[in-house]
């Protein structure tokens, strides 16, 4: 846990976009989190590790299954599809 530089209230990690803050519930101070603050937010960021493992797993199992050289095959069509269509996008 980490603690407002100001006040002293809890701060609890907040995402804007990419990066992830650090806000103090008390006055609204907000801090750039760095990696080892977020560290010490395990118990917010905490995903149950059997869960995740089994998850993960299921994942694996369904991919090996179904995935065919030809729907490998598409499904690269369908990403470079995305990204040209996101550069032409920023050309304009
Ligand atoms: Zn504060």
């Amino acid at each position: 846990m980490k603690y407002c530089p100001k006040c002293g209230g809890p701060m609890f990690p907040v995402k804007k976009g990419k990066t992830i803050y650090l806000k103090c519930r008390r006055c609204g101070y907000e801090m750039k989190a760095t990696e080892k603050d977020l560290k010490k937010y395990k118990v917010v960021h905490k995903t149950d590790e059997k869960e995740k493992v089994v998850t993960t797993k299921v994942i694996s199992q369904v991919r090996k299954a179904s995935a065919s050289p030809d729907e490998l095959e598409r499904a690269k069509e369908e990403y470079y599809e995305l990204v040209l269509d996101q550069l032409g996008e920023y050309g304009e």
